[in-house]
């Protein structure tokens, strides 16, 4: 069987999803091709930062997000200390974050692009690219044990962390870039609507402070998302092991929390995140990389669903420009976006986790800030990227300046 598009996805996750709204919306013809049946499992924690609530927005979910469970900002926990911090009232961002089970918000957002137009095959796992003359110009996928070929102007690859595809386009992530690894799992508790995203700043291997954080947020039904994502500029992240880190992290909870191994109810899940654009370059002849499959993921904070939607919908503002105007197989505008829009803040994230990956600093820099909550509501503004266009207070002033210090050669 084949099938002629205009786009064809690979992946029904946040970027691709978010691209085939946009393509769809703009009156393109969209295939995605996703290889699980929704609603599926994914390991994430998630945590919706005020970045993606944006997105989700502009995406017409608005009247959807006000019954998901609201979060007001973040609570520290660290050097035995608590700190509210509250996001920032921004004149680009919204105030406040959400936490949805990507059981049921990828499901929404992929039928929220369908409504729109798209097609979406599930049980459909893409295999090859097909090139012609160095063209991608499609690929092949499996469904019910028959191979579809899919033919298409455009492909956007939104395979998220599985690679394989864009291997085959020939991209592969820089392994000197940061990468991070987490574990999550779910836990009955009557903290269910705490109302923060809870982070627990010391995470300790054999007595060293990791870089990495352990999280808790309240799912609203009845549960918490707990985890624990640890960053790969420590030294010896190989020989830890993620299961007995989460274990050791869940014991440390305090008891009002009743989150232990009694209350769990789902196995440890966990993944690796691909961060701080270390896919280079994301585009290539008749093709786009978006999201983890680029290496999107915030390096400062493990946030990837946000980066997902914007550069799904960046790819798609490019295709639809070439669509309507015709222009070269090679849509090198795109990477030139991406690099614009996150480059020197990727290149401060890059730096940051550098920086923390020193067991000793990290202490020292975490229980410095646990002294001034001014200091860490910067932090948070920061880690989270949520930066006005309009420099108006001191702290979005001070942003600004760190971005330009990190151009600055070390
Ligand atoms: C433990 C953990 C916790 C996290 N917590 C958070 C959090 O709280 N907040 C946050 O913002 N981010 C979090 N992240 C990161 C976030 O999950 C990712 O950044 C995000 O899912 C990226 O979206 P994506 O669309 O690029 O890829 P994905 O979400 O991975 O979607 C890719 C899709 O493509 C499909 N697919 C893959 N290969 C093929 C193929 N060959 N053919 C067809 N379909 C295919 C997959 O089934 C999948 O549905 C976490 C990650 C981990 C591992």
């Amino acid at each position: 069987m084949s099938t002629e598009v205009d786009v064809a996805i690979v992946g029904g996750g946040p970027s691709g999803a978010a691209a085939a709204h946009l393509l769809a919306t703009r009156g393109h013809s969209v295939l995605v091709c996703e290889k699980k049946a929704f609603p599926r499992e994914k390991t994430c924690g998630d945590g919706l930062t005020p970045r993606a609530v944006k997105v989700l927005e502009e995406m017409g979910l608005g009247d959807e997000l006000a019954t998901w469970e609201r979060v007001e900002g973040l609570r520290v926990h660290a050097a035995g200390k608590t700190l509210e911090l509250p996001f920032p009232k921004l004149g680009d961002w919204p105030d406040y974050g959400l936490v949805k089970p990507r059981k049921d918000l990828d499901r929404i957002v992929l039928d929220n692009a369908e409504a729109a137009g798209a097609k979406v095959l599930y049980k459909t796992q893409v295999v090859d690219p097909i090139f012609d003359r160095g063209v991608c110009t499609g690929f092949v996928a499996k469904r019910d044990g028959e191979n579809e070929t899919v033919s298409a102007k455009w492909v956007i690859c939104g395979e998220g962390a599985a690679t394989k595809f864009s291997r085959s386009l020939g991209r592969v992530r820089d392994v000197d870039y940061p990468m991070g690894l987490a574990v999550r799992q779910y836990f009955r508790s009557p903290m269910e609507h705490s109302g923060w995203f809870e982070a627990y700043l010391d995470i300790r291997s054999a007595d060293e402070s990791l870089p990495g954080y352990g999280w808790v947020f309240p799912v609203g039904d009845g549960t918490v998302n707990a985890g624990v994502g640890l960053l790969s500029t420590f030294g010896g992240w190989r020989d830890v092991n993620l299961n007995n880190l989460q274990r050791g992290f869940i014991g440390s909870l305090p008891p009002e929390w009743d989150v232990n191994y009694d209350t769990v109810c789902s196995r440890p899940r966990g993944g690796r995140l691909f961060m701080g654009q270390s896919v280079w370059p994301p585009h290539g002849p008749g093709f786009l990389l978006t999201g983890d499959a680029a290496g999107m993921i915030n390096p400062c904070n493990g946030e990837g669903i946000a980066y997902g939607y914007e550069t799904g919908r960046m790819a798609a503002r490019h295709i639809d420009e070439a669509l309507r105007n015709g222009s070269s197989p090679s849509l090198s505008g795109y990477s030139e976006e991406l690099m614009e829009t996150y480059g020197p803040y990727y290149r401060l994230g890059r730096r940051f986790v550098k920086l923390i990956g020193y067991p000793v600093l990290m202490e020292k820099l975490v229980s410095m800030g646990m002294n001034s909550k001014t200091i860490m509501s910067f932090a948070l503004t920061l880690l989270a990227n949520l930066e006005d266009s309009a420099p108006h207070n001191a702290e979005q002033k001070g942003f600004k300046f760190m971005k330009k210090l990190a151009e600055l050669k070390p």
